[in-house]
Protein backbone atom coordinates (compact mmCIF):
# COMPACT_ATOMS: atom_id res chain seq x y z
CA UNK A 1 0.00 0.00 0.00
CA UNK A 2 1.45 3.16 -1.11
CA UNK A 3 0.10 5.43 0.80
CA UNK A 4 0.29 3.65 3.80
CA UNK A 5 4.52 3.37 3.21
CA UNK A 6 4.20 7.35 2.85
CA UNK A 7 2.43 7.89 5.96
CA UNK A 8 4.45 6.00 8.12
CA UNK A 9 7.56 7.44 7.21
CA UNK A 10 6.16 10.91 8.34
CA UNK A 11 5.61 11.71 12.05
CA UNK A 12 2.46 10.99 13.60
CA UNK A 13 1.87 14.26 14.47
CA UNK A 14 2.06 15.54 10.98
CA UNK A 15 -0.03 12.70 9.90
CA UNK A 16 -2.54 13.39 12.64
CA UNK A 17 -2.45 17.30 11.82
CA UNK A 18 -2.66 16.45 8.09
CA UNK A 19 -5.70 13.97 8.89
CA UNK A 20 -7.60 16.85 11.61
CA UNK A 21 -7.31 19.26 8.52
CA UNK A 22 -8.37 17.73 6.48
CA UNK A 23 -11.28 15.58 7.67
CA UNK A 24 -12.25 15.82 10.94
CA UNK A 25 -15.13 18.61 9.83
CA UNK A 26 -15.45 17.61 6.13
CA UNK A 27 -16.34 19.96 3.75
CA UNK A 28 -15.68 23.02 4.92
CA UNK A 29 -12.18 22.45 6.49
CA UNK A 30 -11.23 19.91 3.72
CA UNK A 31 -11.59 23.64 1.63
CA UNK A 32 -9.61 25.24 3.86
CA UNK A 33 -7.25 22.67 4.00
CA UNK A 34 -6.89 23.20 0.61
CA UNK A 35 -7.16 26.95 0.50
CA UNK A 36 -3.79 26.42 2.82
CA UNK A 37 -2.32 25.05 -0.39
CA UNK A 38 -3.46 27.38 -2.73
CA UNK A 39 -3.69 30.91 -1.32
CA UNK A 40 -6.69 31.92 -4.08
CA UNK A 41 -9.67 29.74 -2.55
CA UNK A 42 -12.65 31.14 -1.17
CA UNK A 43 -12.16 30.97 2.92
CA UNK A 44 -10.44 33.85 4.35
CA UNK A 45 -6.86 33.51 6.03
CA UNK A 46 -8.80 34.49 9.61
CA UNK A 47 -10.44 31.55 9.11
CA UNK A 48 -7.46 29.55 7.62
CA UNK A 49 -5.75 30.49 10.75
CA UNK A 50 -8.22 29.72 13.57
CA UNK A 51 -8.60 26.36 12.22
CA UNK A 52 -4.59 26.06 11.63
CA UNK A 53 -4.55 27.17 15.61
CA UNK A 54 -7.27 24.69 16.67
CA UNK A 55 -5.00 21.72 15.14
CA UNK A 56 -2.22 22.74 15.88
CA UNK A 57 -3.80 22.12 19.73
CA UNK A 58 -5.32 18.58 17.89
CA UNK A 59 -8.58 19.11 19.50
CA UNK A 60 -11.03 20.44 17.29
CA UNK A 61 -14.14 21.26 19.82
CA UNK A 62 -17.63 22.69 19.22
CA UNK A 63 -16.89 25.97 19.74
CA UNK A 64 -13.80 26.01 17.09
CA UNK A 65 -16.66 24.43 14.45
CA UNK A 66 -18.32 27.07 15.03
CA UNK A 67 -15.89 29.65 13.86
CA UNK A 68 -16.74 28.10 10.56
CA UNK A 69 -18.70 28.86 7.67
CA UNK A 70 -22.61 27.11 8.25
CA UNK A 71 -22.62 23.42 6.78
CA UNK A 72 -25.40 20.80 6.80
CA UNK A 73 -25.21 17.48 5.78
CA UNK A 74 -27.21 15.00 3.74
CA UNK A 75 -27.59 11.49 1.96
CA UNK A 76 -28.51 10.37 -1.49
CA UNK A 77 -31.47 8.39 -1.25
CA UNK A 78 -32.43 5.37 -2.85
CA UNK A 79 -33.37 5.57 -6.10
CA UNK A 80 -32.84 9.09 -6.03
CA UNK A 81 -29.57 10.74 -8.31
CA UNK A 82 -27.21 13.51 -7.77
CA UNK A 83 -29.06 16.39 -9.74
CA UNK A 84 -32.36 14.97 -6.89
CA UNK A 85 -30.09 14.90 -3.91
CA UNK A 86 -28.79 18.50 -4.27
CA UNK A 87 -32.21 19.73 -5.06
CA UNK A 88 -33.61 18.41 -1.98
CA UNK A 89 -30.47 19.56 0.16
CA UNK A 90 -32.15 23.05 -1.38
CA UNK A 91 -28.96 24.12 -3.29
CA UNK A 92 -30.69 26.76 -6.19
CA UNK A 93 -31.47 24.95 -9.53
CA UNK A 94 -28.88 26.99 -11.27
CA UNK A 95 -26.09 25.96 -9.14
CA UNK A 96 -26.71 21.85 -8.88
CA UNK A 97 -26.39 22.46 -12.72
CA UNK A 98 -23.16 23.99 -12.54
CA UNK A 99 -21.80 21.29 -9.90
CA UNK A 100 -22.81 18.31 -12.24
CA UNK A 101 -21.35 20.15 -15.39
CA UNK A 102 -17.88 21.37 -13.54
CA UNK A 103 -17.05 18.05 -11.65
CA UNK A 104 -17.81 16.09 -14.89
CA UNK A 105 -13.69 16.23 -15.91
CA UNK A 106 -12.59 14.54 -12.21
CA UNK A 107 -15.86 11.96 -11.52
CA UNK A 108 -19.10 10.51 -13.03
CA UNK A 109 -21.80 11.91 -10.74
CA UNK A 110 -24.62 9.91 -12.94
CA UNK A 111 -23.06 7.00 -11.61
CA UNK A 112 -23.34 8.26 -7.32
CA UNK A 113 -24.43 5.14 -5.41
CA UNK A 114 -27.08 5.57 -2.84
CA UNK A 115 -26.55 6.12 0.77
CA UNK A 116 -23.27 8.44 -0.26
CA UNK A 117 -23.01 10.91 2.11
CA UNK A 118 -22.66 14.58 1.53
CA UNK A 119 -21.70 18.08 2.95
CA UNK A 120 -22.94 21.72 1.85
CA UNK A 121 -20.79 24.46 2.97
CA UNK A 122 -23.12 27.72 2.96
CA UNK A 123 -22.43 31.14 2.62
CA UNK A 124 -24.55 32.32 5.17
CA UNK A 125 -26.46 31.36 8.23
CA UNK A 126 -29.58 31.53 6.12
CA UNK A 127 -28.59 28.75 3.92
CA UNK A 128 -29.39 30.75 0.59
CA UNK A 129 -26.26 30.03 -1.52
CA UNK A 130 -24.16 27.32 -1.14
CA UNK A 131 -20.47 27.79 -1.49
CA UNK A 132 -19.24 23.93 -1.19
CA UNK A 133 -20.13 20.41 -1.78
CA UNK A 134 -18.51 17.61 -0.94
CA UNK A 135 -19.42 13.96 -1.87
CA UNK A 136 -17.97 10.46 0.58
CA UNK A 137 -17.35 8.67 -2.16
CA UNK A 138 -15.56 6.02 -0.33
CA UNK A 139 -13.85 5.65 3.51
CA UNK A 140 -10.63 7.90 2.28
CA UNK A 141 -11.99 9.78 -1.07
CA UNK A 142 -14.15 12.88 -1.53
CA UNK A 143 -14.88 14.63 -3.94
CA UNK A 144 -15.14 18.18 -3.58
CA UNK A 145 -17.22 21.09 -5.75
CA UNK A 146 -16.61 24.37 -4.72
CA UNK A 147 -17.19 28.16 -5.96
CA UNK A 148 -13.55 29.76 -6.76
CA UNK A 149 -14.63 33.08 -7.64
CA UNK A 150 -18.10 32.70 -8.58
CA UNK A 151 -16.60 29.01 -10.69
CA UNK A 152 -17.33 25.96 -9.27
CA UNK A 153 -14.53 23.99 -9.43
CA UNK A 154 -14.50 20.13 -8.64
CA UNK A 155 -11.19 17.83 -7.82
CA UNK A 156 -10.73 14.51 -5.81
CA UNK A 157 -9.02 14.44 -2.63
CA UNK A 158 -7.37 11.44 -1.49
CA UNK A 159 -7.35 11.73 2.66
CA UNK A 160 -4.47 10.91 4.67
CA UNK A 161 -4.42 7.43 6.27
CA UNK A 162 -2.80 6.85 9.67
CA UNK A 163 -2.19 2.96 10.35
CA UNK A 164 -1.28 2.89 13.97
CA UNK A 165 -0.34 -0.64 15.34
CA UNK A 166 -3.12 -2.80 17.75
CA UNK A 167 -1.86 -5.96 19.42
CA UNK A 168 -4.45 -8.76 20.04
CA UNK A 169 -3.40 -12.21 21.72
CA UNK A 170 -6.18 -15.07 22.24
CA UNK A 171 -6.17 -18.52 23.17
CA UNK A 172 -7.95 -21.31 21.05
CA UNK A 173 -10.85 -23.43 23.15
CA UNK A 174 -13.17 -23.94 21.07
CA UNK A 175 -12.20 -23.29 17.88
CA UNK A 176 -10.06 -20.32 16.31
CA UNK A 177 -13.20 -17.93 15.80
CA UNK A 178 -14.55 -18.36 19.04
CA UNK A 179 -10.50 -17.16 20.10
CA UNK A 180 -11.05 -14.00 18.13
CA UNK A 181 -14.25 -13.23 19.46
CA UNK A 182 -13.16 -13.73 22.76
CA UNK A 183 -10.44 -11.99 22.22
CA UNK A 184 -12.55 -8.79 20.94
CA UNK A 185 -11.03 -9.02 17.42
CA UNK A 186 -12.71 -8.68 13.84
CA UNK A 187 -12.61 -12.10 12.70
CA UNK A 188 -11.36 -10.96 9.33
CA UNK A 189 -8.39 -10.67 11.14
CA UNK A 190 -8.45 -14.21 12.20
CA UNK A 191 -8.61 -15.31 8.46
CA UNK A 192 -5.50 -12.91 7.84
CA UNK A 193 -3.49 -14.77 10.55
CA UNK A 194 -4.46 -18.43 8.81
CA UNK A 195 -3.65 -17.06 5.34
CA UNK A 196 -0.04 -16.28 7.33
CA UNK A 197 0.50 -20.09 8.38
CA UNK A 198 -1.53 -21.45 5.45
CA UNK A 199 1.76 -23.35 4.53
CA UNK A 200 2.97 -24.12 8.06
CA UNK A 201 -0.47 -25.03 9.75
CA UNK A 202 -4.22 -26.85 8.12
CA UNK A 203 -6.41 -24.76 9.90
CA UNK A 204 -8.95 -27.29 9.03
CA UNK A 205 -7.37 -29.95 10.61
CA UNK A 206 -4.78 -29.32 13.26
CA UNK A 207 -6.18 -26.53 15.07
CA UNK A 208 -6.51 -28.00 19.00
CA UNK A 209 -7.62 -26.56 22.19
CA UNK A 210 -5.01 -24.48 24.09
CA UNK A 211 -3.58 -23.55 20.70
CA UNK A 212 -2.28 -19.83 21.05
CA UNK A 213 -1.51 -16.87 18.90
CA UNK A 214 -0.82 -13.04 19.25
CA UNK A 215 -0.77 -10.36 16.31
CA UNK A 216 0.33 -6.83 15.92
CA UNK A 217 -1.60 -4.85 13.34
CA UNK A 218 -2.22 -1.89 11.74
CA UNK A 219 -5.48 0.07 12.24
CA UNK A 220 -6.55 2.34 9.80
CA UNK A 221 -7.90 5.97 10.45
CA UNK A 222 -9.18 8.19 7.98
CA UNK A 223 -10.96 11.45 8.78
CA UNK A 224 -10.51 10.50 12.66
CA UNK A 225 -12.37 7.46 12.35
CA UNK A 226 -11.19 4.13 11.99
CA UNK A 227 -11.96 2.60 8.22
CA UNK A 228 -10.59 -0.88 8.47
CA UNK A 229 -7.44 -3.11 9.30
CA UNK A 230 -3.81 -2.73 7.49
CA UNK A 231 -1.34 -5.23 7.66
CA UNK A 232 -0.45 -7.59 10.48
CA UNK A 233 2.84 -6.78 10.86
CA UNK A 234 3.90 -9.84 12.91
CA UNK A 235 2.10 -12.50 14.23
CA UNK A 236 2.94 -15.99 16.73
CA UNK A 237 0.65 -19.06 16.25
CA UNK A 238 1.36 -21.75 18.58
CA UNK A 239 -0.12 -25.04 17.68
CA UNK A 240 0.31 -28.09 19.51
CA UNK A 241 3.22 -26.76 21.41
CA UNK A 242 5.12 -25.84 18.61
CA UNK A 243 5.13 -22.05 17.69
CA UNK A 244 5.61 -20.18 14.36
CA UNK A 245 6.35 -16.71 14.00
CA UNK A 246 6.01 -14.49 11.23
CA UNK A 247 7.12 -11.12 10.38
CA UNK A 248 5.98 -8.97 7.66
CA UNK A 249 8.62 -7.38 5.38
CA UNK A 250 8.93 -5.58 1.54
CA UNK A 251 12.11 -7.02 -0.25
CA UNK A 252 11.42 -4.92 -3.03
CA UNK A 253 9.24 -2.01 -3.65
CA UNK A 254 5.74 -2.73 -2.41
CA UNK A 255 5.67 -6.61 -2.69
CA UNK A 256 6.12 -7.75 0.87
CA UNK A 257 6.05 -10.74 2.25
CA UNK A 258 6.37 -12.90 5.33
CA UNK A 259 9.10 -14.27 7.11
CA UNK A 260 10.33 -16.57 9.77
CA UNK A 261 12.73 -14.76 12.37
CA UNK A 262 15.64 -15.96 10.76
CA UNK A 263 14.87 -14.68 7.20
CA UNK A 264 13.36 -17.60 5.32
CA UNK A 265 10.25 -17.47 3.84
CA UNK A 266 6.92 -18.90 5.00
CA UNK A 267 6.04 -19.89 1.65
CA UNK A 268 6.10 -23.50 0.70
CA UNK A 269 5.40 -25.51 -2.22
CA UNK A 270 1.88 -26.37 -1.16
CA UNK A 271 -0.24 -24.87 1.06
CA UNK A 272 -1.40 -27.19 3.90
CA UNK A 273 -5.14 -27.30 3.16
CA UNK A 274 -7.33 -26.68 -0.04
CA UNK A 275 -10.26 -25.19 1.95
CA UNK A 276 -9.25 -22.19 4.06
CA UNK A 277 -11.36 -23.38 7.32
CA UNK A 278 -13.75 -26.54 7.70
CA UNK A 279 -13.89 -29.77 10.10
CA UNK A 280 -12.37 -32.74 9.29
CA UNK A 281 -14.40 -35.12 8.76
CA UNK A 282 -12.64 -38.19 7.56
CA UNK A 283 -8.80 -38.62 7.70
CA UNK A 284 -6.15 -40.78 5.31
CA UNK A 285 -6.81 -44.44 6.00
CA UNK A 286 -5.55 -47.33 3.89
CA UNK A 287 -8.83 -49.00 4.77
CA UNK A 288 -12.24 -47.73 5.50
CA UNK A 289 -15.79 -48.78 5.53
CA UNK A 290 -17.80 -47.45 2.34
CA UNK A 291 -20.52 -46.09 3.70
CA UNK A 292 -22.23 -46.08 -0.08
CA UNK A 293 -20.81 -49.06 -1.63
CA UNK A 294 -21.29 -50.91 1.94
CA UNK A 295 -17.68 -52.84 1.86
CA UNK A 296 -14.22 -51.66 3.38
CA UNK A 297 -11.92 -49.75 0.65
CA UNK A 298 -9.21 -47.64 1.15
CA UNK A 299 -9.61 -44.27 1.75
CA UNK A 300 -7.13 -42.35 -0.69
CA UNK A 301 -7.26 -39.12 0.82
CA UNK A 302 -8.57 -36.65 3.40
CA UNK A 303 -12.23 -35.25 3.67
CA UNK A 304 -12.96 -31.84 4.48
CA UNK A 305 -16.44 -31.72 5.54
CA UNK A 306 -17.70 -27.92 4.21
CA UNK A 307 -20.67 -26.50 3.04
CA UNK A 308 -21.66 -26.90 -0.37
CA UNK A 309 -20.28 -23.69 -2.45
CA UNK A 310 -17.13 -23.26 -0.29
CA UNK A 311 -14.02 -22.21 -2.03
CA UNK A 312 -11.58 -25.10 -3.20
CA UNK A 313 -7.75 -23.79 -3.84
CA UNK A 314 -5.01 -25.27 -5.29
CA UNK A 315 -2.60 -25.84 -3.14
CA UNK A 316 0.09 -25.46 -5.30
CA UNK A 317 1.25 -23.88 -8.60
CA UNK A 318 0.53 -26.66 -11.41
CA UNK A 319 -1.52 -28.29 -14.77
CA UNK A 320 -4.73 -29.03 -14.74
CA UNK A 321 -5.03 -32.27 -16.46
CA UNK A 322 -8.71 -33.39 -15.33
CA UNK A 323 -11.94 -31.20 -15.23
CA UNK A 324 -15.07 -32.74 -15.67
CA UNK A 325 -17.13 -35.17 -14.59
CA UNK A 326 -15.70 -38.66 -13.79
CA UNK A 327 -18.40 -41.57 -12.35
CA UNK A 328 -18.09 -41.95 -8.61
CA UNK A 329 -15.54 -39.21 -7.99
CA UNK A 330 -18.10 -36.70 -9.68
CA UNK A 331 -16.95 -33.18 -10.29
CA UNK A 332 -13.48 -33.53 -10.31
CA UNK A 333 -9.70 -31.44 -10.92
CA UNK A 334 -6.89 -33.04 -10.78
CA UNK A 335 -3.57 -31.08 -11.24
CA UNK A 336 -0.15 -31.86 -11.89
CA UNK A 337 2.70 -30.13 -10.21
CA UNK A 338 5.69 -31.51 -11.43
CA UNK A 339 7.03 -34.67 -12.19
CA UNK A 340 6.53 -35.82 -8.29
CA UNK A 341 3.28 -34.73 -7.07
CA UNK A 342 0.17 -34.35 -8.65
CA UNK A 343 -3.23 -33.57 -6.38
CA UNK A 344 -6.91 -34.16 -6.61
CA UNK A 345 -10.19 -32.40 -5.62
CA UNK A 346 -13.68 -34.08 -5.95
CA UNK A 347 -16.89 -34.52 -5.29
CA UNK A 348 -16.81 -30.89 -6.60
CA UNK A 349 -20.21 -28.80 -7.37
CA UNK A 350 -18.94 -26.89 -9.87
CA UNK A 351 -15.45 -26.06 -11.35
CA UNK A 352 -14.11 -22.76 -10.97
CA UNK A 353 -14.33 -20.52 -14.51
CA UNK A 354 -10.94 -20.42 -16.42
CA UNK A 355 -10.02 -23.94 -15.25
CA UNK A 356 -9.75 -26.44 -17.86
CA UNK A 357 -7.65 -29.37 -19.41
CA UNK A 358 -3.95 -28.06 -19.83
CA UNK A 359 -4.79 -24.60 -18.19
CA UNK A 360 -2.11 -23.07 -15.73
CA UNK A 361 -3.71 -23.04 -11.81
CA UNK A 362 -1.27 -20.68 -9.65
CA UNK A 363 -0.98 -21.73 -5.83
CA UNK A 364 -3.80 -20.44 -3.91
CA UNK A 365 -6.33 -20.04 -6.61
CA UNK A 366 -10.06 -21.41 -6.57
CA UNK A 367 -10.12 -23.84 -8.63
CA UNK A 368 -13.94 -25.21 -7.94
CA UNK A 369 -16.84 -25.67 -4.91
CA UNK A 370 -17.70 -27.61 -2.25
CA UNK A 371 -20.49 -30.26 -3.51
CA UNK A 372 -21.42 -33.80 -3.22
CA UNK A 373 -21.73 -35.21 -6.66
CA UNK A 374 -20.83 -38.66 -7.46
CA UNK A 375 -20.48 -40.79 -4.10
CA UNK A 376 -20.89 -38.91 -1.59
CA UNK A 377 -23.39 -38.76 1.70
CA UNK A 378 -23.07 -34.95 2.14
CA UNK A 379 -20.93 -32.29 1.16
CA UNK A 380 -17.75 -32.11 1.43
CA UNK A 381 -14.47 -31.94 -0.69
CA UNK A 382 -12.29 -35.39 -0.97
CA UNK A 383 -8.67 -34.56 -1.52
CA UNK A 384 -5.70 -36.87 -3.16
CA UNK A 385 -2.32 -35.82 -3.00
CA UNK A 386 0.20 -38.02 -4.95
CA UNK A 387 3.66 -38.79 -4.66
CA UNK A 388 5.25 -40.24 -7.41
CA UNK A 389 1.78 -41.88 -8.68
CA UNK A 390 0.74 -43.58 -5.00
CA UNK A 391 -1.48 -42.05 -2.22
CA UNK A 392 0.39 -40.35 0.51
CA UNK A 393 -0.88 -38.06 3.46
CA UNK A 394 0.56 -34.90 3.01
CA UNK A 395 -0.34 -33.79 6.50
CA UNK A 396 3.14 -34.02 8.62
CA UNK A 397 4.98 -33.73 5.35
CA UNK A 398 7.30 -30.87 5.37
CA UNK A 399 8.22 -29.09 2.33
CA UNK A 400 11.11 -27.23 1.18
CA UNK A 401 11.08 -23.06 1.76
CA UNK A 402 10.69 -20.78 -1.03
CA UNK A 403 12.74 -17.39 -1.53
CA UNK A 404 14.33 -16.72 1.64
CA UNK A 405 15.02 -12.98 2.42
CA UNK A 406 18.30 -12.17 0.48
CA UNK A 407 21.67 -11.76 2.08
CA UNK A 408 22.12 -8.15 1.22
CA UNK A 409 18.99 -7.61 3.32
CA UNK A 410 19.16 -9.89 6.12
CA UNK A 411 20.97 -7.67 8.34
CA UNK A 412 18.27 -4.92 7.64
CA UNK A 413 15.70 -7.57 8.24
CA UNK A 414 17.01 -9.20 11.10
CA UNK A 415 16.83 -5.75 13.03
CA UNK A 416 13.46 -5.12 11.99
CA UNK A 417 12.13 -9.04 13.06
CA UNK A 418 13.59 -8.58 16.15
CA UNK A 419 11.63 -5.18 16.90
CA UNK A 420 8.48 -6.32 15.36
CA UNK A 421 7.79 -9.31 17.15
CA UNK A 422 9.19 -7.60 20.55
CA UNK A 423 5.35 -5.69 19.51
CA UNK A 424 3.80 -8.31 20.12
CA UNK A 425 1.50 -8.85 23.55
CA UNK A 426 2.25 -10.42 26.22
CA UNK A 427 0.66 -14.03 26.59
CA UNK A 428 -2.22 -14.09 29.39
CA UNK A 429 -1.09 -16.07 32.45
CA UNK A 430 -3.23 -18.69 32.12
CA UNK A 431 -1.85 -19.57 29.28
CA UNK A 432 1.99 -19.21 29.90
CA UNK A 433 1.22 -21.28 33.00
CA UNK A 434 -0.35 -23.74 30.38
CA UNK A 435 2.81 -23.88 28.63
CA UNK A 436 5.53 -24.61 31.77
CA UNK A 437 3.35 -27.65 32.81
CA UNK A 438 3.70 -28.69 28.81
CA UNK A 439 7.50 -28.41 28.92
ZN1 LIG B 1 -13.19 -39.03 0.80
Amino acid sequence: MIILGFIWEQSLNKTLLASAICLSLGGVLASVYLAVVSPKQMYSHETIDQALQAQAQMELSDNQLAILPHTTSHRVEPGSNSYLALREAQIDRGDVLKILESSKEVYDLSRIRAKVVFMVAWQDEAEQSASAVMFHLAPTTRLLIQKVDSEWQAEMIELPVSAPSRTFVGVVQQSLWDSAANAGMDPQLISDLAQIFAWQIDFSREVRSGDRWRITVEELFADNRPIGWGNILAAEYVNAGESFSAVRFPQTGDDASYYAPDGSSLKRMFLKSPVRFGRISSRFKRRRFHPILKRNIPHNGVDYAARTGTPVRSVGKGKVIKAGRYGGSGIMVRLRHNSVYQTAYLHLSKIARGVSRGKTVKQGQIIGYVGQTGLATGPHLHFSFYENGRFVDPLGRKFPSKDPVSKKLLPEYLQVAEQSLRTLPQWPPESSAKIARQN
